[in-house]
């Protein structure tokens, strides 16, 4: 058994840093009081009471690390009905199932072995190990793990824990490797999961995680990728530290475009494990970044204002002469831009989404804006369209176009911008 710190949080406001446990936090951004972002509305929910938590991004000084300091139930955010589905999103489905050929060779993983992905949504990840004739196995909380299980990818529907780990390991054996693509920042009981992983994988398996990459965030004003779901926004420096901790060597890491720009860590059970040439790199550049100083999070706040109040102002002239401006794209993270923006239904009537999404007919938690089918973009060509999904603009646009959308596009990060297309 591991002597690590437990890293499992309470519900709640947080007092301690989620890492190092130091009282000393510093503020960056307050957004008020946001409902989680995934919340998505029922039509007959619309009259009823919405629950919201305060949303803020802080940072410690001891350890470096970004986090929010209100942890909201994880049942209340990855309730059954969750709406959110990875395999809608070409691009990234194809990163996500590069996973598989890229890894099994420079791990040299043995053929056959068991690969349990954690959190694994639809089972996107999993169909790539598949292919590659490694075992698999899917371990996710909501009812898209049915979806996962329809498309033949054997899923566990439930949270992870040391127990889970346990009852796989009694039904499959142990697993080679160990995914957990876009989860690792939004797990409030990580030290069980990371318990869990060490129990789940053989003496010297790898645990890869991709999470949303704080470099990134600063540098392209993300701060609408901050939310409840995303307790942490780690840097490689922090998730090293924390990883550490446990009986884990991080040997290798690399930027990634997921999400708008993520960063992939692939752990290796036991310690002392030589790393990667481009790890350490990493490390240098996020030095060079000064990551570890306030600095580039004043940047951010000084970018993010300037951004929200360029929106508002845009938008408030065009739809005052007379245009009409609709979202396009409905991303968890267009919540907290359009509510920390505080685009009303007044004047932004409707948010569209391709036809494939679960989120359709549902309603924007917060201001009440209708998800409706992108159909409708092409029969009324409304005068403009705000990329909601903008960090996957031009793969967007370019279908949009294809598609025959004249609308002038906005793109509302870093900077408020028309697109030129
Ligand atoms: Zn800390």
């Amino acid at each position: 058994m591991s002597t690590a710190p437990s890293h499992d949080l309470p519900l709640g406001h947080l007092t301690h840093c989620q890492i190092c446990a130091s009282a000393n936090l510093e503020m960056i951004m307050d957004f008020g009081h946001q409902a989680p972002c995934d919340s998505l509305l029922k039509p007959g929910q619309l009259l009823e009471m919405e629950k919201t938590y305060p949303l803020r991004l802080l940072r410690c000084p001891a350890c470096g690390l970004a986090q929010i300091d209100h942890v909201v139930a994880p049942e209340e955010l990855f309730y059954p009905d969750y709406p959110y589905r990875s395999g809608i999103t070409e691009t990234l489905v194809k990163n996500l199932q590069a996973i598989a050929s890229r890894h099994i060779a420079g791990l040299k993983l043995p053929r056959g072995g068991l690969v349990v992905d954690l959190g694994s949504n639809d089972g996107s990840i999993l169909q790539g190990f598949q292919r590659e004739g490694m075992k698999v196995l899917g371990v996710e909380p909501t009812n898209i793990a049915q979806i996962a299980i329809a498309h033949g990818i054997p899923t566990v529907q439930a949270f992870f824990d040391p127990q889970v780990a346990r009852d796989i390991v009694q039904q499959h054996g142990r697993a080679v490797m160990v995914t957990a693509a876009n989860m690792f920042a939004h797990v409030a009981k990580l030290g069980q999961l990371i318990r869990g992983v060490e129990e789940l994988l053989t003496d010297d398996g790898y645990f890869l995680s991709e999470s949303h990459y704080l470099l990134d965030l600063l540098e392209t004003v993300q701060y609408d990728s901050i939310y409840h779901e995303h307790l942490k926004y780690y840097s490689l420096q922090t998730v090293s530290r924390l990883l550490g901790s446990y009986n884990f060597t991080v040997v290798d890491a690399e930027r990634i475009p997921n999400y708008g720009g993520s960063i992939r860590v692939v752990a290796r059970k036991g310690r002392g494990h030589a790393v990667s040439e481009r790890l350490t790199q990493l490390l240098q550049a996020e030095q060079a970044a000064r990551l570890d100083t306030p600095a580039p999070f004043h940047t951010f706040r000084e970018r993010v204002l300037r951004a929200k109040r360029d929106l508002q102002s845009l938008v408030l002239q065009l739809v005052s002469r007379g245009e009409r401006v609709v979202g396009v794209g409905c991303p968890g993270r267009s919540s907290t831009l359009v509510n920390y923006s505080n685009l009303d239904p007044d004047l932004m009537p409707y948010i569209a989404e391709q036809s494939t999404s679960l989120k359709l007919g549902l309603f924007l938690p917060g201001k009440h804006i209708p998800i409706v089918d992108e159909k409708i973009l092409f029969e009324q060509q409304p005068e403009n369209v705000l990329m909601l999904s903008w960090h996957y603009c031009e793969p967007i646009v370019r279908n949009l176009r294809k598609q025959g959308l004249r609308s002038k596009i906005i793109v509302p990060l870093p900077e408020v911008r028309f697109h030129e297309s």
